[in-house]
């Protein structure tokens, strides 16, 4: 390998986990991970990472080297069996989560919430597909309902790719030069979305891109897109299940309603199940938060809790086979 300088790039694009690396003269390299840096099979770049490159001679491709500190990232739990996790997205500014107005599902808003707030990033919701509500009157209900549950510092937008409204609402949030990562289940509209956004087709849209049979989902790829006049958008298709991962802070603030009655539980410790003096549960008789949301709450704090067990097994079986591989090998 020749000893050219590494070059600083960002990765704005991954197909199958090739990433594309935009070099600061705004070239664009396809890039291999050095064999040194994803040995322990942990760290590999992500749309959003700043990476180092290097160019051998003679090679098309260039050569990742160094993937350099995040600022933040969008992290889930990998969709696979084991407990590790997996990052989705790195360095951006807000995430926008995208849920259709006349179908939003709570459970799953729950959770991109979660994975949203963990980031650390700013958060705001769009829902989608306004046109297809009954009347305004039904628009001003979810909005509101939502608006209620996700707190009123996270903006609240409606869109729909009948009306440009609600996508100038968007580019104010992307401004003056904002990276947003959008997430939302499939067919949600964020690739119409982001075409409104840019003014043109630059997202294939509808099943054309997605299939439901399992191999066509290779195709997607994550990608950032520009947005002109400011802003740009990590596109992450394909992104289905949500398992969450080390997700405390997450949990809290997207639960920051019943985080304030828990503070008032008579038990620092209490889990809201069974104790006396649980000021959660008081509140849900009352009527202040519903079932199940306290029950949504209590899953995604035991999903966590389950987590960190597999990994702390994990971790001592790896020891273990570690200081007796010999002996014990079969
Ligand atoms: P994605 O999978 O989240 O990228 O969703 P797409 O952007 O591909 O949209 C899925 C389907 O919903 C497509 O058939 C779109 O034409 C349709 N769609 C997207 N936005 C809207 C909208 O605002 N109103 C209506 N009625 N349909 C929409
Ligand atoms: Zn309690």
């Amino acid at each position: 390998m020749g000893l050219a300088a590494a070059l600083t790039g960002e990765v704005v694009r991954l197909d199958r986990g090739l990433p594309l690396v935009q070099l600061e003269g705004g070239q664009q390299v396809r890039c291999e991970h050095a064999t040194d840096l994803v040995k322990d099979g942990a760290l590999r770049a992500v749309v959003g990472d700043i990476v180092r490159v290097e160019r051998p001679e003679g090679h098309d491709c260039g050569v990742i080297c160094e993937i350099l500190p995040r600022r933040n990232q969008l992290v889930r739990k990998d969709p696979s069996e084991r407990a590790v996790p997996q990052v989705l997205a790195a360095n951006f500014d807000v995430v926008v989560v995208a849920q259709p107005l006349s179908q939003v599902n709570a459970r799953r808003l729950e959770r991109e919430l979660v994975l949203a707030f963990e980031t650390g990033a700013e958060v705001a919701v769009v829902l989608t597909k306004a046109d297809l509500a009954e009347d305004e009157s039904a628009v001003d209900q979810v909005r509101e309902s939502v608006r209620a549950r996700v707190g009123a510092e996270v903006p609240t937008l409606v869109v729909s790719d009948q009306d440009s409204r609600g996508v100038e609402s968007l580019r104010a949030v992307l401004a003056p030069n904002k990276t947003a990562v959008l997430v939302g289940r499939s067919g949600v509209g964020k690739s119409s979305l982001i075409n409104l956004l840019v003014g043109e087709d630059v997202q294939a849209t509808g099943s054309v891109r997605e299939g439901d049979g399992k191999g066509r989902h290779t195709t997607v790829s994550r990608q950032i897109v520009e947005i002109p006049g400011g802003g740009r958008v990590m596109d992450m298709p394909g992104v289905r299940g949500l398992g969450v991962w080390e997700a405390e802070a997450g949990i809290d603030a997207a639960f920051a309603d019943i985080q304030e009655f828990a503070a008032q539980c008579r038990f620092r410790d209490c889990t809201h199940q069974a104790e006396p003096g649980c000021a959660v549960r008081a509140a849900v008789e009352a009527g202040l938060v519903s079932p199940q949301r306290l029950e949504s709450y209590l899953g995604l704090r035991q999903e966590v809790n389950t987590l960190r067990e597999r990994k702390e097994q994990a971790r001592r079986r790896k020891g273990e086979k570690h200081s007796t591989t010999k002996k014990r090998k079969r």
